[in-house]
């Protein structure tokens, strides 16, 4: 199967009030695996709501979400959480580090969540991990003396330590400066490359979505344009 299949999704924010808003149009779409897409669209368009529904990290009015062939609204939510955890990573334009933790417990974060025993194996996939990233020599700073482009660095190391097949990010770079926002993009098309991990990416910046496999533009809730590049 496809790795993330969306369909007919519909998304209204509040239902139980007087003024409901829908946000997303029967909206339908399909990931192929170890691809990089990026999600384009103004603000407003619907596109941190798209991929909070391809995340399981919000749920859609209408549609279906299926995840390796699993539809997601028939699981359980503990089933839901479990998939999210072993399948899906996540990265923020806010990356919501620890502040008082160094970056490799922010790093092995993720691993502790899933509640499975702290092993050598995991210790040396953060420290690989931390390597890849370029930061091996700040893996027992705490995260709050990295500087903004390190901690995003750190958020990456962390969104891959369960080993996800997808990683969703949303504004990963917005605020970094643009030297540092191209070796972030980077580091991801790497990753992308080295572990074939899938990459749905949102970004304004037009020359950083040139860059991907496929732009997919959001327009008042609807796809406008989905443009393959390379790859596929
Ligand atoms: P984008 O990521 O493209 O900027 P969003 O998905 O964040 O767009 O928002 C789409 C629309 O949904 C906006 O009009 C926004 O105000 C509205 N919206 C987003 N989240 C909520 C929410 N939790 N409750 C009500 N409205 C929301
Ligand atoms: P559960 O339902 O198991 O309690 P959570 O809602 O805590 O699951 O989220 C599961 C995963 O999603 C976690 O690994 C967490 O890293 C990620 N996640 C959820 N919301 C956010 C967020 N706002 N910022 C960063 N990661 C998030």
């Amino acid at each position: 199967p496809k790795i993330v299949e969306l369909k007919h999704i519909n998304k209204t924010y509040g239902l139980d009030t007087p003024n409901p808003t829908q946000v997303l149009f029967d909206l339908s779409l399909d990931f192929e695996r170890s691809t990089f897409n990026s999600i384009i669209g103004q603000s407003g368009s619907g596109k941190s709501t798209l991929l909070n529904i391809l995340g399981t990290l919000d749920k859609a009015t209408s549609g279906d979400v299926f995840i390796n062939g699993f539809d997601t609204q028939k699981m359980k939510k503990n089933e839901v959480s479990q998939l999210r955890n072993e399948s899906l990573g996540f990265i923020f334009q806010f990356h919501y580090l620890l502040p008082e933790f160094t970056a490799l417990e922010n790093v092995l974060l993720p691993y502790k969540i899933t509640k499975k025993p702290m092993t050598k194996e995991i210790i040396d996939r953060a420290n690989e991990l931390l390597d890849i990233v370029g930061l091996s020599d700040k893996k027992n700073n705490l995260a709050m003396n990295l500087s903004g482009g390190q901690q995003q660095r750190v958020a990456i190391a962390r969104a891959l330590i369960n080993n996800p097949e997808i990683i969703l990010a949303d504004e990963p770079t917005g605020n970094l400066d643009s030297d540092t926002t191209d070796q972030v993009y980077e580091l991801l098309r790497e990753i992308n490359e080295k572990y074939k991990t899938t990459f749905i990416v949102i970004t304004h910046d037009r020359h950083v979505a040139e860059k991907a496999d496929r732009i997919i533009e959001i327009k008042d809730g609807r796809i406008h344009l989905d443009i393959y590049k390379n790859k596929q």
